[in-house]
């Protein structure tokens, strides 16, 4: 399984991460792209039309985590989030969004991207 391959690349293997839940169809999610390094879904609480979740098959904590080892994810994160805002029409643009810790809002301790779209976005 793809997953466990993954995590056997670390050596870590996450039993109590509702992502790594989700990765493995442990918790149901609406799927909206996968590939050998990345699992992307609908957030279960939309803030847009278009918002999916970004997560790499790897338990990489927060974007404070990414290290020379682990950030070929990151890239395969940003090469998914390409061909889903395609796949998902967002020619116009989109906002990626990454909560970084307990003080960027980070609420699910597992590296991912938002992806919102759908709507337009000003400032912050
Ligand atoms: P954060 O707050 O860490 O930036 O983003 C976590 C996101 O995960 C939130 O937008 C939240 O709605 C979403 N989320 C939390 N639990 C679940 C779940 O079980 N399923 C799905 N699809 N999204 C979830
Ligand atoms: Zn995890």
């Amino acid at each position: 399984m793809i997953l466990l391959k993954q995590n056997w690349e670390s050596g870590e293997v996450m039993t109590d991460c509702i992502f790594c839940k989700i990765i493995a169809g442990e918790i149901p999610s609406a799927k909206v792209y996968e590939d050998e390094f990345v699992f992307a879904f609908n957030d279960i609480s939309p803030q847009a039309p278009v918002h999916i979740l970004v997560v790499p098959k790897e338990h990489i904590v927060s974007a404070d985590d990414i290290t020379v080892d682990n950030s070929h994810y990151v890239a395969k994160c940003f090469e998914a989030i390409a061909k889903i805002a395609k796949e998902k029409k967002l020619e116009n643009g989109y906002r990626i969004i990454n909560s970084c810790g307990h003080d960027g809002g980070q609420t699910v301790f597992h590296l991912h991207f938002h992806i919102l779209g759908g709507k337009v976005f000003s400032g912050f």
